[in-house]
């Protein structure tokens, strides 16, 4: 038996069982009560004030009333079926109706019995009424009074099996009542001191049940601050063994491959922006450390030969290096594109994707594991363990957000020593967040375009004002520039984009007669797709229709108008990188948004308002994380950490983020060998959360 409450299996609680022990466990992976303590409600409701029926108004929040049902009534059938009780408080009656779980209502709540109710009141006619009310009987409400109530995240599979977010609080409740005494500190006293932390046992209840809400945020700063204190600790321990262990391969050598590319072949000069990423690079490559490398550039700022002339590095050496693309169209340009600059080096350098089959596909594997390709580039087919490599020793991955950190893991697989590592993405995210998803990644910025290049000039359009987009892009046209029109496609209205793409299709033939328009789908063959790619690229067509497949990457400098069809539907950075389709060469290159609801959303104005503004990725990315919130890279970055975070945000709690980070290094760098006896706390939970299931009963 543990000695513990938390470590109980969460089945032995009072009020949990074998049934509702399975649906926690697979719903919310709730195994202990440990957990459960751990599972933080997302809100609290204020619960102080009890309203009266006859106080209710139009426009009321969520109310609490304190009456008893009258009397139930059923209608309709099947889908329509509905469950409607007369409550009153003696002031008046409310209708509360249910339209789902009517079964369990009529057994569960019965008449003429006192209970607290919440919900938000609506009119309908005279009389208020309120769907799917929470409902607490009275006395019980009475016993435990919660000024803030909380609310707990709720599955679809729990609800079926007759769990609410009361029950998960009534749990909660109940796990306190059990515990015999106050739950184990997981931090040393020392840092709880100097950090000004709460006990851990107090911010616990109080998290669940917090008196007042001024209680609450120091209680969620203490569990937040815990969170990232370890998880800066398991990133910065393992960062620095993988500096001692995964020493890196030394490229001290500068040689031809390198040299005879900068003074022959090089098509023109590179910026300082990029020449110093190059140095940087060089300099991680010669350090003896494994390079983790992350470069930032904004679309159009060069990112392609900085990355192929570190692979000349490698070449030297007598390495091979790899990059990899997140789609074959994208794969496939960087290759052809590789090729082309390296035309007449002799260096060797092959394409390897999913459509790469067969007779073509064996003399390229075998060159692979001979070393005679120098430099392979292809999709994510890369990193399948039929890939072998004679000797591979850098790694350039193009637009990292696609990427999955097990799916960089692979590659340290593929030589003796891991490889080293050059991550590149237009889309930049913050410093922190940055150093925890890569760990130890160092940054570099290519922060200055290329000279010459002309801001591209972008500008909203109304679905009215067809004729002076027709006329804009003809004027383009007839100078020998070429056309995007980008559609959206989304998957799930996939049937009326495609048609909606078509339409535009056979729109733009007949109104630009004189020229000629290709079209480019998701949706299409692989060998269809890129035959429409090849012709735009080779100027066959001059006005490219395409669903978002050109988003990444490819290039076509003669390209110089961008024309996005119902801009409302793209993401600020979607907008950003098609936008950054264009603006490739030195002519005056334009964006057109254009949309046609009459009345746009808040949201959407300010993106696009943004996007005419300005074409600084930098700020765009900025404006993105505002205006979406964190969410999507938050889902993205925690997919990569050693234990999943229950309370704090990586974007949001960055301040305390670095102040768990500084404390973690201080840490490992008073304790290297773990051996001061007040630092024990912490590998003891450490090595708890790294084993998933949190033992508490080991805690002495
Ligand atoms: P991205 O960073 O978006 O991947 P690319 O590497 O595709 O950008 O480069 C965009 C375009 O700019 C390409 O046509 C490339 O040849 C050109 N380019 C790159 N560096 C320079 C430079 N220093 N001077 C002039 N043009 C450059
Ligand atoms: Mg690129």
């Amino acid at each position: 038996m543990p000695t513990d409450v938390l470590s109980l299996d969460i089945q032995y609680l009072k009020g949990v069982g074998p049934m509702r022990a399975a649906t926690l466990q697979r719903e919310i992976e709730v195994r202990t009560v440990g957990d459960l303590l751990y599972n933080f409600p997302y809100k609290y409701v204020d619960r102080s004030r009890i309203h009266t029926v006859a106080q209710l108004a139009d426009d009321m929040p969520q109310v609490q009333l304190r009456g008893q049902i009258l009397d139930f009534e059923k209608e309709g059938a099947g889908t329509k079926r509905r469950l409607r009780a007369y409550f009153s408080d003696g002031t008046g009656v409310v209708e509360l109706v249910w339209f789902k779980s009517i079964a369990y209502v009529e057994k569960a709540y019965k008449v003429n019995t006192p209970y607290l109710i919440l919900g938000k009141p609506q009119r309908f006619g005279r009389r208020f009424s309120i769907v799917h009310p929470e409902m607490e009987k009275a006395e019980e409400a009475d016993n435990h009074p919660t000024p803030l109530q909380p609310f707990y995240t709720v599955t679809d599979g729990m609800k079926r099996s007759g769990i609410t977010s009361r029950t998960v609080q009534k749990l909660v409740r109940n796990a306190f009542d059990t515990l015999r005494s106050r739950i184990d500190e997981t931090l040393p006293l020392y840092i709880i001191t100097e950090h000004g932390l709460a006990p851990l046992h107090d911010a616990l209840f109080t998290a669940h049940f917090p008196e007042n809400s001024m209680a609450l945020p120091e209680a969620r700063r203490r569990l937040k601050f815990e969170e990232l204190f370890y998880l800066q600790l398991d990133i910065l321990s393992n960062a620095a063994r993988r500096r001692q262990e995964a020493a890196g391969f030394v490229f001290t050598h500068v040689g031809d491959a390198f040299n005879g590319f900068y003074r022959y072949h090089l098509p023109f000069a590179l910026t300082g922006a990029q020449k110093r990423v190059i140095r940087e690079v060089r300099q991680d490559m010669r350090s003896g450390r494994q390079m983790n490398r992350l470069l930032q550039g904004d679309v159009g700022s060069g990112k392609t030969v900085v990355a192929l002339m570190c692979c000349l590095l490698a070449i030297d050496n007598g390495f091979q290096a790899c990059l990899m693309a997140p789609t074959e169209i994208l794969a496939e340009q960087h290759h052809a594109t590789l090729a082309r600059m390296l035309d007449g080096t002799g260096i060797r350098v092959e394409l390897l994707t999913g459509s790469v089959k067969g007779a073509r596909r064996r003399p390229v594997l075998q060159g692979v594991r001979d070393g005679s390709v120098q430099i392979l580039v292809g999709t994510h087919a890369l990193i399948e363990p039929t890939v072998e490599f004679q000797n591979l020793g850098f790694v350039v991955i193009d637009e990292q957000h696609r990427f999955g950190v097990k799916q960089r893991a692979k590659l340290w697989a593929k030589n003796t020593q891991p490889p080293h590592i050059l991550v590149m993405t237009a889309t930049p995210i913050p410093r922190t967040l940055a150093m925890t998803v890569y760990g130890d990644l160092d940054v570099s910025v290519i922060d200055e375009l290329p000279p010459g290049r002309k801001p591209i000039r972008t500008l909203h359009y109304g679905g009215r004002d067809l004729g002076r987009l027709y006329d804009g892009m003809r004027a383009e046209l007839q100078q020998g520039r070429q056309v995007y029109v980008v559609y959206p496609l989304i998957e799930e209205s996939a049937k009326s984009d495609l048609l909606a793409l078509s339409t535009g299709y056979n729109r733009l033939c007949d109104a630009f007669p004189d020229f000629r328009v290709g079209m480019v789908h998701g949706k299409m063959k692989p060998a269809d797709k890129d035959a429409a790619m090849q012709a735009f690229i080779r100027r066959e067509t001059q006005i490219l229709v395409s669903t978002t497949v050109i988003e990444v990457g490819v290039n076509v400098p003669n390209a110089s108008v961008m024309v996005i069809e119902e801009a409302d539907r793209f993401g600020l950075a979607q907008l950003h990188q098609l936008r950054g389709r264009v603006g490739r060469g030195a002519d005056q290159s334009f964006c057109i948004l254009v949309t046609h609801r009459p009345n746009l959303a808040e949201h959407t104005r300010r993106r696009i308002g943004v996007m005419c503004e300005t074409t600084d990725g930098f700020r765009i990315a900025e404006e993105d994380m505002k205006l979406r919130g964190p969410g999507d890279i938050e889902g993205t970055a925690q997919s990569g950490l050693p234990f999943k975070l229950r309370i704090a945000n990586l974007v949001g709690d960055s301040v305390l983020m670095a102040e768990a980070r500084t404390e973690a290094a201080r840490v490992l760098h008073d304790d290297p060998q773990r051996a001061l006896p007040q630092n024990q706390v912490i590998w003891q939970q450490m090595k708890r959360l790294k084993n998933g299931v949190v033992d508490y009963s080991s805690i002495s």
